[in-house]
């Protein structure tokens, strides 16, 4: 009988460990706590919260979130039982009692008769057998060494920047307009893959003083290197000089405004496309440590952006991930090493439940494989397979960022328009493809 490695017990671990288990195959969880710490984990449990103790939004109707947590129910999830049994009150959202909770997936793991746990440190990338690497954010310094002697330096990250997403269909194009600097590149495409939004000097100077007075967030003890090159806190430049950022990220060069050709902007926000779909589009280099309220009322001052309305917001943190577009296949294989597949956080998504979804899917993959199988591929218009088409192709390889579930990663819904007014009805829609997509792909399996 086969055996499947898990290197990693948490979110992600333990629910690919769980979906493993579930159909026969045999699990090794290796797990390095308590014997090796993280500057976050507290205890020795299995699916540990590191921080918050909520899964966020479990609004199956109106929210991504939500959805992937009925999408993980529908499939037997460990991490949503747990969750369901450890609840507390929380109005809309499906927050847990953290410590009965990891509890109580690391009891439902140790009793499994197809599970063993072995508490050691994996520091080598093993060259034969079958693997999961879920080794999350705070992958120890030794394994992640060995990740990056075998997909090269640039491709494995200790940080994230992530600057703030906004839904293409909420930005105003009467004012901002698609240009890239210089017209640069061969194509029409190219030429016009930047979307921009123009500023006068009296609301660069409003801009740059919201900045300076917005509340930002504090690195956790720890979490701190420094700033690198390249990716400051827009609001880190701002401090060092108003004009920074105007010979920075904002500047006005090589770019003519197509709705006032005769009027030269004083500074420019430019936005570029995030995902292949188009949907979504980023604030170039403006990763951000500002609050999530601050940033959306400062962002909201741009022109264009007054009723941008965010796919995700801002932030840079500690976070150990791979370029998952360059590096995994659509079975998230490592293609250079086949034998291991990459699962949670690592492989570039965001959050408890998104690390837990792709440990589900990475699970299944693994069970499929096993049995001399490959997995159907998940429908794209599901909340799981949106997740890992965007990680595996969908998202723009050469910025690639860490990503939290959001419509704006599901092929838009025929006959909806994309219109604001019009959300709750869209959602809806998106939903209800996405809970009959799931279970007909379950129903497939089964
Ligand atoms: P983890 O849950 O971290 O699990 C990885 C496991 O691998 C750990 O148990 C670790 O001990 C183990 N491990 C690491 N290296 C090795 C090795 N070489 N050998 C053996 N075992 C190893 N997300 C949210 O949704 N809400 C939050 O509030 C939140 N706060 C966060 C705060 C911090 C400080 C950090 C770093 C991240 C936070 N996240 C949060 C992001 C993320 O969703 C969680 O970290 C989530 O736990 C990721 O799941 P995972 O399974 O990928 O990694």
């Amino acid at each position: 009988k086969h055996t499947l490695n898990i290197i990693g017990g948490g979110m992600a671990g333990s629910e690919a460990a769980w979906q493993a288990a579930n159909a026969g195959v045999n699990v090794v969880i290796h797990e390095m706590r308590p014997k090796v710490e993280t500057f976050a984990h507290r205890t020795g449990n299995l699916g540990e919260m590191v921080c918050s103790n909520s899964f966020r939004s479990d609004d199956h109707e109106q929210n991504a979130v939500g959805l992937l947590h009925w999408e993980m129910r529908a499939a037997g999830g460990l991490i949503m039982q747990m969750a369901e049994k450890h609840r507390l009150p929380a109005g809309g959202a499906l927050a847990v009692d953290r410590d009965p909770f990891a509890e109580s997936v690391t009891a439902a793991l140790k009793s499994h008769p197809n599970i063993t746990v072995s508490y050691d440190e994996i520091t080598a990338l093993p060259d034969d057998g079958h693997w999961i690497i879920a080794t999350g954010p705070l992958t120890s310094g030794a394994l992640a060494q060995a990740i990056q002697t075998e997909t090269g330096a640039e491709a494995l990250a200790f940080f994230d920047a992530i600057a703030p997403i906004v839904y293409h269909d909420s930005i105003n194009m009467d004012i901002a307009w698609m240009q890239s600097r210089y017209d640069k590149g061969e194509t029409i495409e190219e030429q016009t893959a930047y979307l921009n939004c123009p500023m006068t000097k009296a609301q660069y100077e409003a801009f740059i003083d919201a900045l300076l007075a917005a509340e930002k967030t504090a690195f956790k003890e720890g979490e701190t290197a420094g700033y690198f090159d390249g990716c400051l806190p827009i609001e880190v430049m701002a401090e060092r000089g108003r004009e920074t950022l105007r010979f920075g990220p904002m500047k006005p060069v090589g770019l003519t405004n197509a709705h006032d050709p005769d009027n030269k902007p004083y500074a420019v926000v430019q936005l570029r496309r995030d995902n292949a779909l188009g949907t979504l589009y980023n604030i170039v280099g403006f990763q951000t440590k500002m609050k999530y309220g601050a940033q959306k009322d400062v962002f909201k001052t741009i022109p264009a952006l007054e009723d941008a309305e965010f796919a995700r917001l801002g932030g840079i943190h500690r976070n150990t991930f791979i370029n998952s577009p360059t590096l995994l296949d659509d079975q998230m294989r490592l293609r250079s090493k086949p034998n291991i597949r990459f699962a949670g956080q690592i492989t570039g998504v965001e959050g408890y439940v998104e690390s837990a979804a792709m440990g589900l899917l990475a699970g299944r993959m693994a069970v499929a494989e096993l049995a001399g199988r490959s997995l159907p591929s998940v429908p794209d218009t599901t909340a799981m397979g949106a997740l890992v088409t965007h990680i595996t192709g969908g998202a723009e390889a050469k910025t690639f960022q860490p990503m939290n579930v959001n419509f704006g990663l599901f092929p838009p819904v025929e006959g909806t328009k994309n219109g604001r007014r019009n959300r709750k009805t869209r959602y809806k829609a998106y939903t209800d493809r996405a809970k009959a997509d799931w279970q007909a792909w379950l129903d497939q399996l089964a």
